[in-house]
């Protein structure tokens, strides 16, 4: 039951979250514009400023029928998308966490602390790649406003909640098998997470760029991919890292069938990557180490 209501809860709370994330993606790459000034919404055509019921997330849009009552220019249906995803995004992790954690917020304060910051934790980077996607679709650059902060809070939230890495390899084998003290555990393991981040991109852009002759990944890419070891540790990254891969150049094929143009943003993909990784890194884990291979070698011996 427990479950439920917190899905419900973090549920209104993404979509007021995916609202904010929605002025973050407008702003962000803006200049002279922050994320808190101004404070109130507008309308970007006729500078209209919102009152509160029209800000109201998922609702507010559908009460205008996708039009602003001033100028009736039609509000892009991207806006209830994103609240959408956030708010779907927040309940799922808020269900599973407490289906899989049921004594979760009850174990005293130390350990509840470090519960609600894992759980945090994920729907902090799920509303980062719903912000990166649609800020890379629309301006081919993933801000260093996010990524810088990204990774320091990293590395702080892994000393905050060792619990974080709990599925890091590397983690694992320090506190694990070596008996290291957790938190300076959890801290290696952001370290490494970030540092195998930023190696990989740069390295398969360095490969890609000898292959092609021309810029295959942007710097944007590489601290990304360093904020997101920071969170989800080597293995983690690097398994979002082969997600965006595969992912992308899917969707760069199919792009380029359609529009004839080269160059695809990888932000999108990169994200998907996070996501996937954070609704089932296990299982993705286990089909490509054990399932995909058991079949490949059941074929190749009959
Ligand atoms: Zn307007």
């Amino acid at each position: 039951m427990a479950e439920f209501a917190l899905a419900w809860v973090l549920g209104v709370f993404g979509a007021v979250i995916g609202s904010f994330l929605n002025v973050a993606i407008y702003r962000l790459p803006r200049e002279g514009m922050s994320v808190f000034r101004p404070l109130r919404s507008f309308c970007p055509q006729c500078e209209r400023t919102l009152p509160w019921y029209e800000n109201l997330p998922i609702l507010g849009w559908l009460l205008l029928g996708g039009r602003c009552r001033g100028c009736k220019i039609s509000i892009p249906s991207r806006y209830v998308v994103v609240e959408v995803l956030a708010a779907l995004l927040f309940a799922f992790f808020g269900y599973r966490f407490l289906s899989q954690h049921p004594m979760a917020f009850q174990e005293g304060l130390g350990k509840s602390l470090e519960s609600t910051i894992v759980l945090g934790t994920g729907l902090l980077l799920a509303a980062v790649c719903l912000v990166v996607t649609y800020i890379d679709l629309d301006f081919k650059i993933i801000p260093d406003e996010i990524t810088w902060p990204g990774m320091a809070l990293g590395l702080i939230l892994s000393v905050a909640a060792p619990l974080i890495h709990d599925e890091s390899w590397v983690y694992l084998k320090l506190a694990g098998n070596l008996g290291w003290e957790r938190h300076l555990a959890a801290l290696t393991a952001s370290f490494a997470g970030l540092a195998c981040g930023i190696l990989v991109v740069l390295m398969v852009g360095w490969l890609g760029s000898l292959a092609f002759r021309k810029e295959a990944m942007g710097l944007g890419d590489v601290k990304y991919m360093g904020m997101v070891g920071a969170l989800l540790g080597a293995d983690g990254v690097l398994l979002v890292f082969f997600l965006g891969c595969v992912t992308g150049a899917i969707g760069g094929l199919i792009h380029r069938a359609l529009t004839g143009e080269r160059y695809i943003a990888f932000g999108p993909y990169l994200s998907l990557g996070v996501l996937l990784v954070l609704i089932g890194r296990r299982e993705i884990m286990t089909f490509f180490l054990e399932t995909w291979p058991g079949f490949v070698r059941s074929i190749l011996l009959g």
